[in-house]
């Protein structure tokens, strides 16, 4: 719910007092309890554990991927021993409903499964051969050397995938991990930290908990930062990255489309468009975020989304399968949802299932941050639910007469993360995708983009900058590439192309040279003359 002015006082003063104590203060958006009180890590100390995580990586890369691996499939080992406690604190801190959190599980485990398997092969040298006849007899090597140190800053929204699905390629590929978690969800990842430390993993991992100073403060000390939030903060991390001369990977929040055609079947693209924007009450950056369907399928699309979205259960649960959607991450968002909802009424949308904070069904308010699922029709991209990132339980619905119009309405945004296409023709549908301006497709399904690591989730526009993912590169981001020549014969004194420069010399080169690449008997002999 939206806070009343005592409660917004209280949450103030709890919030001063923290700060003054160099904490801040985790709640529990179910019932806005006080759940943990947490260190604020400042500067000097991010600066301490960066010094010692840096003294710690050059080992942990020595050893080798195999090494690295069998740690990580310790710490993936940890997650499942340790499932049920994890879940209650994903569910505590985030308001996930049991099986959302349980989706968090399976994906990390499958990220660390998929990478561990194919580290030692990734990182594998590469020895192209040689090209121009200048360097023919060079052994060529390409060699990827970790960036000694990685700074991984995550959002609230997943506060165990991001986190880890993050930073264990990274440990993989050699590096040392700050992760530094999203102030609203810190918890789950302390608990990782921990895990890290019972399996024995050697201090090149530190879960270090603060807001979006100790963010700053942890851009400021790593040699390469992972980044997943707002494109705002993405964008200040831009900045500081470029001063700093580091590299940084963006994803960052997107407006994903769902386009659904007339020859679509119905009932699916249905259960496409609830379970693509409500997962995780719709706070997922590649939720469906506004929904475009094709005239003739228009009403039957909406009579029956309206009639499944009012039947899904809104509420909190501790056993898989209790409740459908859960709570709000925090008020905040709750109060962007009804700012979105408002705006689209007051321009002439009709909400035909939702659109009011609160337990769904609920008489009297009730605490914590909830927002039912919401149904809009009647939407336009005046409006601020078709253009900004609502991240809620919304599905705005909008009529369009065919493919081009679909098109043209998913294109006009700003974002460009995501987007999902239902059609009864595959390949109509394929065609359709390289028509939009997004990092990734999915036809007949919403999401698969996000759990599939052997394909890159990038976003385009200001949706991010680099991707996760994408198989050999979701680890080989996290390195340098560092070229090796050698001469495979005998090193002579007298270098070809080095000093001292005499007429002979000259002509030799360019002699081999012509005889490499040179067509023609002119082009062969020419240089004779030139030289
Ligand atoms: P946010 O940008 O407010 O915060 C993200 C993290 O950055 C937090 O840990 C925060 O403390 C930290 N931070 C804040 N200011 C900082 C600064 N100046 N320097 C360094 N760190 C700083 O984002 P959020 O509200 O936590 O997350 C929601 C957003 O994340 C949504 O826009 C969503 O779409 C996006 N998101 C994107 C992806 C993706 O893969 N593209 C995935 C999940 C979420």
């Amino acid at each position: 719910m939206v806070r009343t002015t005592e409660q917004s006082a209280q949450d103030a003063v709890d919030d001063d007092v923290a700060r003054g104590r160099g904490q801040f203060v985790v709640r529990s958006p179910v019932d806005d309890r006080v759940v943990a009180r947490l260190r604020e890590t400042g500067a000097a100390e991010v600066q301490r554990a960066a010094a010692d995580l840096r003294a710690a990586q050059a080992e942990w890369e020595a050893l080798g991927p195999g090494f690295r691996a069998r740690h990580l499939l310790r710490l993936r080992d940890w997650v499942l021993d340790n499932e049920a406690h994890l879940l209650d604190t994903i569910q505590l801190e985030s308001g996930k409903v049991r099986q959302d959190a349980a989706f968090e599980i399976t994906a990390s485990v499958d990220v660390i499964n998929y990478y561990a398997r194919r580290a030692e092969r990734y990182l594998q040298p590469g020895h192209p051969r040689p090209h121009g006849a200048l360097i023919a007899s060079k052994a060529l090597t390409v060699s990827h050397r970790a960036h000694p140190l990685v700074g991984v800053v995550s959002p609230w929204n997943f506060p165990l995938f991001i986190p880890l699905g993050d930073a264990a390629p990274a440990l993989l590929a050699g590096a040392a991990v700050i992760l530094k978690p999203s102030e609203l969800t810190p918890l789950t990842a302390v608990e990782l930290g921990r895990g890290w430390q019972e399996v024995g993993g050697p201090d090149v991992f530190r879960v270090l908990t603060g807001t979006g100073a100790t963010g700053a403060a942890v851009v400021d000390q790593v040699d390469y930062v992972q980044f997943t939030g707002s494109t705002r903060t993405g964008r200040a991390i831009a900045v500081r990255a470029a001063e700093r001369l580091i590299p940084c990977s963006l994803e960052l929040g997107g407006k994903d489309p769902m386009i659904v055609l007339d020859d679509a079947d119905l009932e699916h693209a249905v259960g496409g468009a609830l379970w693509g924007g409500l997962f995780g009450s719709g706070q997922t950056c590649t939720a469906v975020e506004r929904i475009y369907v094709q005239d003739g399928i228009y009403d039957r699309f909406v009579a029956r989304l309206v009639e499944r979205a009012a039947g899904l259960r809104h509420g909190t649960d501790a056993v898989a399968g209790g409740s459908e959607v859960g709570a709000m991450a925090s008020d905040a968002q709750v109060a962007i949802v009804s700012s979105h909802v408002e705006d689209a009424v007051a321009r002439g949308a009709r909400v035909l299932t939702g659109g009011r904070p609160g337990l769904a069904g609920a008489d009297a308010p009730s605490s914590g941050s909830w927002f039912p699922p919401t149904v809009l029709v009647d939407v336009d991209h005046s409006m601020l639910v078709m253009r900004e990132e609502t991240f809620g339980p919304t599905l705005p619905v909008m009529r369009v007469a065919d493919e081009d119009e679909a098109v043209a309405l998913a294109n006009d945004s700003s974002y460009g993360l995501s987007a999902s296409v239902f059609t009864g023709d595959r390949r109509r549908g394929e065609r359709i995708a390289r028509r939009l301006e997004v990092g990734a497709v999915n036809i007949n399904d919403v999401f698969t983009n996000v759990i599939s690591p052997p394909v890159p989730m990038s976003g385009w526009r200001s949706s991010g900058l680099g991707a996760r993912f994408g198989g050999a590169q979701g680890l080989l981001r996290y390195c340098r590439t560092q070229a090796v020549t050698a001469s495979r014969v005998a090193t002579p004194a007298d270098e070809l192309l080095w000093y001292p420069y005499r007429p002979g010399k000259s002509r030799l080169a360019a002699r081999v040279v012509r005889l490499a690449v040179g067509r023609g008997r002119r082009r062969l002999t020419s240089s004779r003359s030139q030289r």
